[in-house]
């Protein structure tokens, strides 16, 4: 499923004396199955793009496509439930919409809202909670009981059982340990290669954004200013530094050496 923006423009408290425009005329193309990234300084528009992507806000102007449905201004809820499916969104700290009493109703909630059966639900939740990395033993437990790292797993869980066909994270391992970080974006990163899953990144993080994706976009003050793979967009520091963006550590390096030998060499720090 594509996902397509045309030429999207958005405000906030549209009409009011508090208008503030977040989007200006942004396009952008998501072929299915790619993982992309977007990536942008604090306030360029990111959290306001992501939500988006499945009808959470509408453009002011513009159109967003998802797969075969078209999202414009005034579009009605009820329209939006089947998109809502279809695109997962993990927003940041997402165990902080956890609320059941145990961690297989959590995980069940999404897909019973849905109209999946009872039984069904059951067997995604303990198929997935094996996929985030936790016993089965945990689905009986209360979400409370949990230790952060593990809070943050049951509701990625939750968002997967909805099957989407599409998985939007907004800094999904903010605040976890390095090893922890390093778990659940492999995690992400296999599901996107073993399924196909459409992935769309929001980070700060151009470690992340150049290890796992296949496509990156910048946003600047509501723009997006520019789309190419991490290998186009990483050749060059200034461009990046004009929108306060830096170089991922390991170019940086690279650039280092190439510095100390006089001599370029190819770009060995990404995988094609
Ligand atoms: P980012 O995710 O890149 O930090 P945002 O999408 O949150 O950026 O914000 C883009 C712009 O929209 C910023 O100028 C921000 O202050 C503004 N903004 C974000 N949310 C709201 C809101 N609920 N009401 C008014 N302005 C907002």
């Amino acid at each position: 499923m594509d996902i397509k923006l045309q030429q999207v423009s958005f405000a906030y408290s549209m009409g009011t004396p508090f208008e503030k425009r977040a989007l200006f005329d942004v396009d952008l193309m998501i072929p299915s199955k790619t993982y992309q990234a977007i990536i942008g300084h604090t306030g360029s528009g990111k959290s306001t793009i992501l939500q988006h992507f499945n009808g959470l806000l509408k453009p002011s102007e513009g159109e967003v496509h998802i797969g075969d449905r078209v999202i414009v201004a005034g579009k009605k809820a009820k329209e939006l439930k089947p998109i809502r499916q279809k695109v997962g969104i993990v927003f940041q700290f997402p165990e902080h919409q956890l609320f059941e009493e145990t961690v297989l109703k959590d995980i069940m909630f999404g897909p019973m809202n849905f109209g999946v059966s009872e039984e069904e639900a059951k067997k995604r939740a303990r198929e997935l909670i094996s996929l985030v990395g936790l016993p089965d033993s945990v689905l009986e437990k209360s979400p409370f009981d949990l230790s952060g790292g593990q809070m943050r797993r049951v509701a990625i869980a939750g968002v997967l059982a909805l099957q989407p066909e599409v998985i939007v994270l907004d800094e999904p391992t903010a605040g976890l340990d390095p090893r922890g970080q390093r778990e659940i974006m492999d995690m992400f990163y296999q599901l996107h290669k073993e399924q196909g899953l459409t992935t769309i990144l929001v980070t700060h993080s151009m470690e992340d954004a150049a290890k796992y994706a296949d496509n990156l976009a910048i946003m600047h003050e509501g723009r997006c200013v520019l789309t190419g793979t991490p290998r186009e967009i990483f050749a060059d520091g200034k461009t990046l530094e004009s929108y306060r963006l830096e170089l991922p550590r390991i170019i940086k390096f690279q650039q280092k050496i190439e510095n100390l030998i006089g001599k370029k060499l190819s770009k060995i720090c990404l995988t094609e």
